[in-house]
């Protein structure tokens, strides 16, 4: 690329690579990303965006989009290409009469949960505070009220977006209402969303986590008794499920997260202890913000990554074997768990089932649990052993699910995104992709095909 010095009507930060901040700003949540962008354009507007994607279209370069950098892809930095940074757009206006935040395409979870927490509202947001909005709620967005307003997505009213042609629109029910269906799901397929109008909710009262540890080899039966409470858990209770590494044994914690009133959260500790006696229990009552950025610090940046989602509409005992295995087929003696990878569950249920199918692209709304497995590591060398692992405990769940959600994808390619949508659904994506972006310039993400669709 010739040297850019002036991008036409770009007033936002360029980023060159002789820049000084130009490491730091190409760096993502998984450490194990290290591409090297053409530049960086910090985009401080909805017009820096339209230029940004204009002169990378005039140009011939790649696009990707940065909010929070959390796709474990590390989709937001292109190889030579142009990055659209969007993260100075981070602004988020709250009005408490009308009970909605406007929130800029560039933020992250904590803007928004901190800008509407003094009114006693919240919307929907993921479980760690660095994660972006954008990525998050284009895919759908899960988090602990999800049982109570429904995902991320089914709570945005209206999107301001920058098409492939470089023009702003904007999207809600009734204006442009096909690609409001598509950004309901759909990922960064059909244009940079600069801002997300969510309807916000009181949530009165506060936080509980709720965890009963028992040691891996006690856990069965009690995981049995949790699978059987996951059809009619009251909806402010997200039950939850751990296999992990802990003083480097593997442990099991059943438990869930209350929101709301804590004195009903406190009455459902006695469901939850008839499951069994746990070696440990642990009962934490915090704010909402603070249940939100709870995980942030288990979940930082810059170590190396590797995971794999499912998602489950029903709990089989030989699931539930293949959960607490790990992924660790042969005789676990002498297995050393610090390496395994973790496992969790999630339930979803509540009001993410009330919302109609046909109201999105997002496709599993009668989800049981969504499964994910991770694991972090800081030396390269131990690359090949550790995406071993997790495969393989992704492997082993597979037989179990019936899809994933788009956002905990990774490496899958084509197969994890047919895997992300019913075919139906996944039919008229490719028909919104030919209409929004014939070119696929948006193609740096859990990708739609316009040219050829997305059917083998
Ligand atoms: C530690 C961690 C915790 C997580 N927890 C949850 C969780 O609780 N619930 C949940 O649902 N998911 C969760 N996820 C998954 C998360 O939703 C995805 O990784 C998501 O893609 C992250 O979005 P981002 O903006 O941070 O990432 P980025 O890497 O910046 O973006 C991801 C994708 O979205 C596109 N994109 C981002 N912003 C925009 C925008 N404004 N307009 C258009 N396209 C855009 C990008 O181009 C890219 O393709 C978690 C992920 C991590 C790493």
């Amino acid at each position: 690329m010739a040297a850019v010095t002036r991008i036409p009507g770009f007033g936002g930060g360029l980023i060159l690579p002789a820049h000084d901040a130009y490491d730091r700003r190409r760096a993502v949540w998984n450490g194990i990303v290290d591409r090297r962008p053409a530049a960086i354009l910090r985009c401080a507007s909805d017009e820096d965006v339209v230029a940004a994607v204009r002169f990378a279209r005039e140009t011939d370069l790649e696009i990707a989009v940065k909010c929070g950098g959390h796709s474990v892809l590390g989709l937001s930095v292109p190889n030579g290409g142009v990055m659209i940074d969007l993260t100075p757009l981070s602004a988020v206006r709250v009005d408490p009469q009308r009970r909605k935040a406007w929130v800029a395409g560039g933020s992250l979870l904590r803007n928004l949960d901190v800008g509407a927490e003094p009114h006693g509202l919240a919307t929907t947001a993921g479980n760690v505070s660095h994660t972006g909005v954008g990525g998050l709620t284009l895919g759908g967005g899960m988090g602990w009220l999800a049982r109570q307003f429904g995902l991320s997505c089914d709570n945005v009213e209206a999107y301001t977006v920058v098409t492939a042609d470089g023009h702003i629109v904007r999207a809600t029910e009734s204006e442009n209402a096909d690609l409001f269906w598509g950004l309901r799901g759909g990922g960064g397929n059909f244009g940079i969303v600069t801002e997300f109008e969510f309807r916000l909710h009181p949530i009165g009262g506060r936080s509980l986590v709720v965890e009963l540890e028992f040691e891996a080899a006690d856990a069965r039966d009690a995981m049995h008794g949790w699978r059987d409470l996951l059809p009619d858990a009251p909806r402010a209770a997200t039950l939850t499920a751990s296999a992990v590494t802990a003083r480097d044994r593997p442990v099991v914690t059943l438990g869930y997260v209350w929101v709301g009133e804590v004195d009903k959260g406190l009455e459902y500790l006695s469901t939850i202890r008839e499951l069994g006696q746990p070696a440990a229990e642990r009962v934490r009552e915090m704010s909402y913000v603070e249940l939100q950025s709870m995980s942030d610090d288990p979940n930082g940046h810059g170590r190396r990554r590797y995971s794999k989602g499912h998602y489950l509409t029903e709990l089989s005992d030989g699931a539930i074997d293949a959960f607490l295995a790990r992924g660790v087929s042969t005789d676990p003696t002498g297995t050393d768990w610090a390496r395994v990878p973790n496992g969790g569950f999630q339930a979803y249920g509540g009001a993410i089932a009330d919302v109609g199918d046909d109201d999105g692209a997002f496709s599993y709304r009668r989800t049981l649990v969504e499964f994910g497995c991770g694991t972090a590591w800081v030396d390269p060398a131990e690359d090949g052993a550790r995406v071993s692992a997790a495969r393989a405990y992704g492997a082993a769940m597979e037989p179990f699910a019936n899809g994933v959600y788009v956002n905990a994808l990774g490496d899958e390619g084509q197969d994890g995104v047919r895997r992300a949508y019913s075919s139906r659904k996944l039919a008229k994506l490719v028909d919104l992709k030919r209409r929004y972006d014939p070119d696929n310039a948006f193609h740096l993400n859990q990708n739609i095909l316009p040219a050829t669709g997305n059917r083998t």
